[in-house]
C-alpha cells in the first residue's frame, strides 16, 4: 500500500495546496514571438500536465527584464500587453482544478549577448562567467534598485493574471545566486561582503515583492543546497540563505542542486534517485514554512520522503514532461503506466542549451502540443474511425511506442520480434553504468504493450514469403516494418586470427579477451563502449560502500579504485572530435569519464589495417596540412567496432513499390532513418495517431 501523506493538503502562506506534489519551472522555448506572449501551443501544454491535478504548477521562468533572457523565448511578465495571455493560461490551469504560481528569473551573468538584442549580462560584480564566457557588466546601485522594481511588477502582473503565487529563482547559478555567492559578488557596499549582506538583493527582492502585490500573496524561493562550485556557498549557507527569506516573507523554500556550470553531475542519468535529498532536509529543520526537494525524484521515492516527514513537499520538472498525468497516476498508485523520464536530456535540457524548444525523448507530443493535444486530449487517446488488424515486424521501441498507441486507439496489433526479448537496442544502451535508466524505457513500453492487449510473438522472424502471406491471407490489413539497424563493418583490411568484435556484442555481454582493446569510431556508442569496457573490474557502487563502511582500506585508495579497471582501453577517431553526437548536457560527463578512466583517445586517426597484435593507423595532424599522415601501430588484443550503423530494411524495400502492396507498408525508426531514440519514439508515435 502506497504511502498517503503526499497527497494531503499543504498551506503554503494563504492558500492550500491539494497535495505535495510540484511540478517545477522549466523553460519551454514554446514563446516563439518576439515578444514572448502565450500562445496556444504552451496553453495546451500545461492544460494537459494540469488535468494530472499536482498539487501546483510553477509556469516559466518567467522573464522579468527584456534585456536580460536566460534563453530567448522566455515567457514575458516584464509588460502589461502578457497579462491578457498569462490570464487565459491560468484560466486553462484552474479549469482543471489545479493552482499555478510563475517563477520570476533574472539570468544576470548567465544571459548570452548573442543570443537576443538585449544589453548582455549583467552581474553584482565584473566577474567572467563560467557559463558564457562573458564578462558581465557591473550593477550599479541605482540599477540593482531598479531590477528590484522589475521583480515587483511582474509580481503583480503575476497577480493581475491570476497566478495564486510567484517564486523567485535563486538557483542554478542565474542573478540571485550571483549575489548570493562569495565567487561572483566582490561588492563592498551594502550588497557585498558579509553573507548578511551578499543576502541583502534577495531580501530586498522579497521585501518589494510582497509590498508591491500584497503580503499575503505567497511567495516561494527556490534555492540550490549547495552552490557545488569552488568557494561558492555551502549546505550551511544555504540554511542560513532559507532562515533569511523566510524572515523577509517567503512561504515556502524549493531546494534544488547546485549552479549550471557546477562540474558535479545533478541531473543526469547517472545521479542516483533523490541524491541530493540531505539538502532540502538539512533546510528543513532550519525553517518553518514548507520545504520541498527536486533532482532525480520520482512518485515512491516521494511518497516515502513526505511521509517520513524529511521534507513537506517534492518537485519534479521533466518526469512532468515524460507524463502529464503523473500526479493522478502516482495517488492511484499506478506506477507502471507512468511514462518515465529517463534523464536523458536529449529532448529537453539539450535542446533548451541550443535555444530550441523542448521535446521530450519519451513522449512525442512534447513541442508539437498544437499538432498532437487539443483541449487537453492527446491525439494517442483518440479512437481510430476504422480500426485495422496490424503487423508490427521488430520489437524494439519504434514498434513497441506505435503497437501500444495504434491499440489504444482501436486496432488490433501484433508484433513480431525475431529474438526471445523485447526492447532492441535500447537494452544495449542500458548497459553503460550511467545510463541504466534507459532500461525503465523498455520496461514501460511493453507494459503499455501489455495493457493495451498487443500480441506478441517472440522468436518469429519476418522473411518475403510470411511479410507477403500476412497481407495475401487477409489476416492483417497493414504491416509496420519496425527492424531497426544492424552494426556496419568498415571497409578495412583484418588480418587473419585478429579478434574483432562490434560494440553491440560488447554492451550484449560477449568478453573480451587480453589487456589492451582498441574502439574504432568516437561516437556516442564508441565513448559509452570505451566507458563500458574501461570500467570492467572497477569497484561498483555496492563494494565500495561495503569496504568504505568496513574501513578494508584508506578510502583515497578505495576511492583509485572506482576507475582503475582491468582493461587498457584506447578510441580511434577519424574526426578531431570525440563524442560530437552526444548532447551537450551529458557530454562533458562523457569527456570526464574518459580522463578518469585513463583512455586513451587517437584523434584525426585513420584505421589501415587491423593485426593480430594492434592496429595501424594513420595519424593526420591538422596543424601539418599538406604533409604525409604519420603511420602509428596501437598494440591491441581485441577490436571493439563503432562504426555507425545501417538501417535493417531489405524486405521492406523489396515490397514497398510492388503494386498493391505499397499502400500497406510503412516503415519507422531505424528501419526507415538512421536516428536517435527520440526520433524513433517520434516517427512511431506519428503514424500510429494518423493510422
Ligand atoms: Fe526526461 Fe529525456 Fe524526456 Fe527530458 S527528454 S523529460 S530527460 S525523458
Amino acid at each position: 500500500m502506497n504511502s498517503r501523506r503526499l497527497y494531503t493538503p499543504v498551506r503554503v502562506g494563504s492558500i492550500e495546496l491539494p497535495n505535495r506534489l510540484i511540478m517545477a519551472a522549466m523553460e519551454t522555448g514554446f514563446c516563439n514571438d518576439t515578444d514572448s506572449l502565450i500562445n496556444d501551443g504552451i496553453i495546451e501544454y500545461f492544460r494537459l500536465r494540469a488535468k494530472g491535478h499536482p498539487g501546483l504548477i510553477i509556469v516559466g521562468g518567467g522573464m522579468i527584464d527584456p534585456d536580460n533572457r536566460a534563453i530567448k523565448d522566455m515567457i514575458n511578465i516584464c509588460d502589461d500587453s502578457a497579462v491578457e495571455g498569462l490570464r487565459r493560461l491560468t484560466d486553462a490551469i484552474h479549469a482543471e482544478g489545479t493552482k499555478c504560481f510563475i517563477q520570476l528569473l533574472h539570468a544576470g551573468a548567465y544571459a548570452r549577448s548573442e543570443v537576443y538584442d538585449g544589453i548582455g549580462p549583467v552581474a553584482p560584480s565584473e566577474v567572467r562567467s563560467n557559463f558564457t564566457g562573458e564578462m558581465p557588466h557591473e550593477l550599479t546601485v541605482e540599477e540593482i534598485e531598479h531590477i528590484e522594481k522589475l521583480y515587483a511588477g511582474a509580481a503583480v502582473r503575476a497577480a493581475d493574471a491570476g497566478f495564486d503565487g510567484i517564486e523567485i529563482c535563486a538557483n542554478s547559478g542565474y542573478l540571485q545566486c550571483q549575489f548570493l555567492s562569495p565567487v561572483t559578488n566582490r561588492r563592498t557596499d551594502r550588497y557585498g561582503g558579509s553573507l548578511d549582506n551578499r543576502m541583502t538583493f534577495l531580501k530586498e527582492t522579497l521585501s518589494a515583492v510582497k509590498e508591491a502585490a500584497g503580503t499575503d500573496f505567497p511567495v516561494s524561493v527556490r534555492l540550490g543546497g549547495n552552490d557545488l562550485v569552488k568557494g561558492g556557498n555551502t549546505i550551511e549557507d544555504a540554511v542560513q540563505i532559507a532562515a533569511a527569506a523566510e524572515d523577509a516573507g517567503a512561504d515556502m523554500i524549493s531546494v534544488t542542486g547546485g549552479w549550471h556550470e557546477a562540474q558535479v553531475p545533478q541531473v543526469t542519468p547517472d545521479v542516483p534517485a533523490g541524491a541530493y535529498f540531505m539538502f532540502g532536509r538539512r533546510i528543513k529543520e532550519a525553517v518553518t514554512i514548507p520545504v520541498t526537494q527536486s533532482n532525480r525524484m520520482n512518485p515512491q521515492l516521494a511518497e516515502q520522503l513526505v511521509e517520513n516527514g524529511v521534507v513537506d513537499m517534492v518537485t519534479l520538472a521533466r518526469p512532468f514532461l515524460a507524463e502529464p498525468l503523473l500526479a493522478d497516476k502516482a495517488k492511484a498508485g499506478d506506477y507502471d503506466s507512468i511514462r518515465p523520464c529517463i534523464a536523458c536530456n536529449q529532448g529537453c535540457l539539450d535542446n533548451l542549451m541550443r535555444q530550441k524548444p523542448i521535446r521530450c525523448l519519451v513522449n512525442a507530443t512534447v513541442g508539437f502540443e498544437d499538432k498532437y493535444v487539443k483541449d487537453g486530449v492527446e491525439a494517442g487517446n483518440i479512437p481510430a474511425d476504422v480500426p485495422l488488424n496490424i503487423l508490427v515486424i521488430g520489437g524494439g521501441v519504434a514498434g513497441m511506442e506505435f503497437a501500444a498507441t495504434a491499440a489504444g486507439r482501436g486496432h488490433k496489433v501484433t508484433i513480431w520480434e525475431r529474438t526471445e526479448k523485447l526492447g532492441g537496442q535500447v537494452n544495449l544502451a542500458a548497459v553503460p553504468e550511467g545510463k541504466r535508466s534507459y532500461i525503465e524505457l523498455a520496461r514501460y513500453l511493453e507494459d503499455s504493450c501489455l495493457r493495451a492487449g498487443v500480441a506478441v510473438e517472440l522468436g518469429r522472424k519476418a522473411d518475403e514469403m510470411s511479410v507477403r502471406e500476412a497481407l495475401s491471407s487477409g489476416e492483417f490489413d497493414k504491416i509496420v516494418f519496425a527492424s531497426g539497424a544492424r552494426p556496419v563493418m568498415p571497409p578495412i583490411e583484418i588480418e587473419d586470427g585478429a579478434y574483432v568484435l562490434q560494440a553491440w556484442d560488447v554492451l550484449a555481454g560477449a568478453t573480451v579477451p587480453g589487456k589492451n582493446v582498441v574502439v574504432i569510431g568516437g561516437g556516442a556508442v564508441g565513448v559509452e563502449t570505451a566507458i563500458h569496457l574501461a570500467s570492467i573490474g572497477t569497484l561498483t557502487p555496492e563494494q565500495f560502500t561495503f569496504l568504505y563502511r568496513n574501513h578494508v582500506e584508506s578510502p583515497e585508495y578505495l576511492e583509485s579504485l572506482l576507475y582503475k579497471g582491468c582493461l587498457n582501453v584506447s578510441i580511434i577517431e577519424m574526426t578531431s572530435r570525440v563524442g560530437r553526437d552526444i548532447g551537450v548536457t551529458t557530454k562533458w560527463i562523457a569527456m570526464s569519464n574518459l580522463k578518469k578512466y585513463e583512455i586513451s583517445q587517437y584523434k584525426n586517426s585513420k584505421v589501415i589495417r587491423i593485426a593480430k597484435d594492434g592496429v595501424d593507423i594513420e595519424y593526420l595532424n591538422p596543424e601539418k596540412e599538406g604533409e604525409s599522415p604519420e603511420v602509428k601501430h596501437i598494440g591491441a588484443d581485441a577490436v571493439v567496432l563503432a562504426a555507425g550503423s545501417r538501417a535493417e530494411n531489405e524486405i521492406y524495400e523489396r515490397l514497398k513499390n510492388e503494386n498493391g502492396l505499397a499502400d500497406d507498408l510503412y516503415a519507422i525508426g531505424d528501419c526507415s532513418r538512421i536516428g536517435k531514440i527520440i526520433d524513433a519514439i517520434a516517427d512511431a508515435y506519428k503514424l500510429a495517431v494518423t493510422i
